[in-house]
């Protein structure tokens, strides 16, 4: 496609694989809404990398025209990172689900907001482990009585994604619907645009485990006022409630942009690894 002069449209950047997912999954509208990002922003297929982890919705690269990589679970983001710090003229976006972001991925997010390398990370949030048949995952609310192994829900409290990510140092800190696609487009746009480490947790219901979400529709509601203080920032999330969608915070900060070392033999990258005989 890349060669051609018409404009390419959303349904370009679809690939040829069909979908897996249940009928009615929120993942639906994210993959709708990034497809409208990439052709609204004229972003041609081989300058973007989807990097995902494992679940339901780290199938998404499949999905698309676009470089992608499916690793493993929980490791989205240091493989995005590698990506985005090699390859800097590429639009990197890591992909993942809150099981796999949030618990074993849970290191990984701390550490991506510190470093703030420029690529942007979404994760489909349903509150479940969808792939693996209904488990309580970290956002899932204490008292969800919904897994047999749960039966009287999991005592935990739900981790709370934004405030972590303003406590860490994230630049670029929103939460989205996936039902509302052209919102959640505009938003990934603003995001990538966004120099530095960009994150926006999707609200994306699993129909098939969490049939109450498809009530989200009229809960949600749009509440933040995007802030660079902190402070503000924090008082909108501890005054919205978990349904509450916007951009909460914006501020450039400095990024970790290691030189590229792309051009050099793969045998003085080698060098770098040999165990007590390092030449570097
Ligand atoms: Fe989507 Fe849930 Fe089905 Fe997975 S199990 S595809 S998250 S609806
Ligand atoms: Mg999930």
């Amino acid at each position: 496609m890349s060669g051609e002069d018409r404009a390419l449209r959303p349904r370009d950047y679809k690939s040829e694989v069909h979908p897996v997912w249940c009928p009615g999954c929120g993942d639906f509208g994210v993959l709708n809404a990034l497809s409208k990002t990439f052709a609204t922003e004229e972003l041609p297929p081989e300058r973007i990398a989807l990097i995902s982890g494992i679940g339901c919705s780290s199938r998404l690269p499949a999905y698309m025209h676009a470089y992608g990589f499916h690793g493993v679970h929980g490791r989205a983001l240091p493989l995005a990172t590698g990506v985005a710090v090699s390859r800097p003229n590429l639009t990197v976006i890591a992909v993942s689900g809150d099981g796999d972001g949030f618990s074993i991925g849970g290191n990984h997010f701390l550490h991506a907001c510190r470093r703030n390398v420029d690529f942007t990370w979404i994760v489909m949030d349903n509150a479940v482990y969808g792939m693996t048949k209904g488990q309580a995952s970290p956002t899932t609310e204490a008292d969800w009585t919904g897994s047999k192994l749960t039966p009287e829900g999991s005592h935990l409290a739900p981790l709370q994604p934004l405030e972590i990510a303003l406590a860490a140092g994230c630049g670029f800190i929103a939460r989205e619907f996936s039902g509302n696609p052209n919102g959640l487009s505009r938003r990934i746009a603003e995001a990538i645009a966004h120099p530095g480490f960009a994150f926006i947790q999707i609200i994306a219901p699993c129909i098939t485990y969490r049939p109450e979400q498809m009530g989200y529709k009229k809960q949600v509601k749009a509440g933040f006022e995007p802030t660079e203080d902190r402070r503000e920032a924090y008082a909108q999330l501890l005054d919205g409630g978990p349904l509450t969608t916007g951009l909460l915070y914006r501020t450039r900060l400095p990024q970790w942009q290691p030189e590229a070392r792309r051009e050099e033999p793969a045998e003085a990258l080698d060098a770098d690894f040999v165990v007590g005989g390092g030449t570097r």
